[in-house]
């Protein structure tokens, strides 16, 4: 029995009672996106029926009444991290948030409206350190970023046990290294990297620390000031909110420190025909009309989190992920992507090495094609997701070009894993592989 009231938090998602190829839902791809509680539809729903205006601007009742709500939905969102207001910008997700942190440090680089630009400048020799876990959203910015600066970008391996190598990071962040960037969670692994050690390892040569937290964000307890993070990012549709709206968090310092990325209305103060003066964070990286309705509607996502308790939703994965891997372990053929059962040394059972998971599992199943596998599923009902990820370095490492992933969320159940591995079970049989 799960921690959770199941049956009444499936109630919230009107989408998980639907069926699929005639078969009841069995969902499985929240790594990919998440379902949205009702509350979260209506949340919405609610403010462009009786509240849209423009915010930050007008006189008028509805335009106040509108910039109440989302300024209360800023408040909400970096309340969930363990953030203050002001050091939560709002993006369009992940990938625009990692983008505006490469190209604002590019646009300081080059000495481009910066408050205190020289923290930030890049050159030549100077290195960026990424991990090799990472989704191409925190991986082809810095690549882009060193392209443009003559920097060098290098790169943490990961084991074969899908655990990063934290003896080669310590050898190779060092006094060249002026940004480490690495992923909380890996989107295919579903290991919690040690991140507070690549951030002390960062800090003791003054490098800025760059977070990924899409795949922490829906998961576990997260308080990014406490981590001592200097920038992290997370997309809001992963986390039961609504597309086209995601989160990037500074600490204070950093961001007054960053100069801005898209320019144009809303982020200035004072404008001639020559020059400008920008607003302070987070205004200052918020040009143009921002996803208003969204933020509001992901403010309702992270107070239904919150009302179900992050340590619980985090406790029921956990044991969704114990469940999903000691299943997929016991189905021959299939080998798991960061297994601690195939690391040298270590034990068997997830959790032997210490390291800690979400629900999430990807697999190769030998001698069928995970394009094959995912229409397998799909028959029974059962969504996951196949091909590389947004993960090929990842995926190359381990001799990959794809895999099946089987990522899950608050609402999953004991029984979505158990269709979910029976289906797994006959795959092999109906395509005739290794009989
Ligand atoms: N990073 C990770 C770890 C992810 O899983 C994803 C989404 N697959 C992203 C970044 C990109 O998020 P988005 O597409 O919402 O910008």
């Amino acid at each position: 029995a799960s921690v959770l009231d199941l049956a009444a938090i499936r109630a919230d998602f009107p989408l998980l009672a639907e069926q699929v190829n005639g078969q009841p839902l069995v969902y499985l791809d929240s790594g990919a996106t998440s379902q949205k509680p009702q509350a979260v539809i209506d949340a919405e729903v609610a403010f462009l029926t009786r509240s849209n205006a423009a915010v930050h601007r007008g006189a008028h009742t509805l335009a106040a009444e509108a910039t109440e709500l989302f300024e209360d939905a800023r408040a909400a969102v970096a309340g969930f991290v363990g953030a203050q207001p002001e050091q939560l910008v709002w993006t369009s997700g992940a990938t625009a948030g990692l983008n505006l942190v490469a190209y604002a440090i590019g646009n300081a680089s080059v000495g481009r409206g910066a408050p205190a630009s020289a923290r930030f400048a890049l050159g030549q020799g100077d290195e960026i350190v990424i991990t090799e876990t990472e989704h191409h959203a925190n991986l082809i910015p810095w690549q882009e970023l060193a392209a443009r600066t003559g920097a060098v970008l290098r790169h943490i391996p990961v084991r074969d046990d899908g655990t990063l190598d934290l003896e080669v990071a310590a050898s190779v962040i060092g006094e060249r290294t002026r940004i480490v960037a690495f992923t909380h969670v890996s989107n295919v692994l579903g290991i919690v990297n040690p991140v507070g050690e690549l951030i002390a390892l960062a800090q003791k040569v003054g490098a800025v620390t760059v977070m990924d937290a899409c795949q922490s964000a829906p998961h576990l307890p997260l308080d990014l000031p406490a981590l001592g993070v200097d920038l992290a990012v997370f997309s809001g549709h992963k986390m039961l909110g609504p597309y086209a709206i995601g989160g990037l968090y500074g600490r204070s310092d950093v961001l007054e420190a960053l100069p801005p990325f898209l320019t144009g209305g809303s982020m200035i103060t004072t404008v001639t025909l020559e020059k400008a003066d920008y607003l302070p964070p987070p205004q200052r990286f918020e040009a143009g009309t921002q996803p208003v309705s969204q933020a509001v509607a992901l403010a309702a996502a992270v107070r239904y989190l919150d009302a179900v308790g992050m340590p619980a939703v985090h406790a029921h994965e956990k044991a969704l992920e114990q469940r999903m891997g000691e299943g997929l372990r016991s189905i021959p053929g299939i080998r798991l992507l960061g297994d601690p059962s195939t690391g040298s040394g270590t034990t068997t059972g997830s959790g032997a090495t210490g390291v800690e998971r979400v629900g999430l599992w990807a697999f190769d199943v030998d001698g069928v094609h995970a394009h094959d596998v995912g229409q397998f599923l799909d028959a029974r009902g059962v969504a996951v997701r196949v091909g590389h990820h947004c993960a090929q370095p990842l995926h190359r490492r381990f001799g990959l070009t794809a895999s099946v992933r089987a990522s899950a969320a608050v609402y999953n159940t004991e029984a979505d894993v158990d269709t979910f591995l029976d289906a797994v079970s006959g795959v092999r049989a109906f395509f005739g592989a290794g009989a």
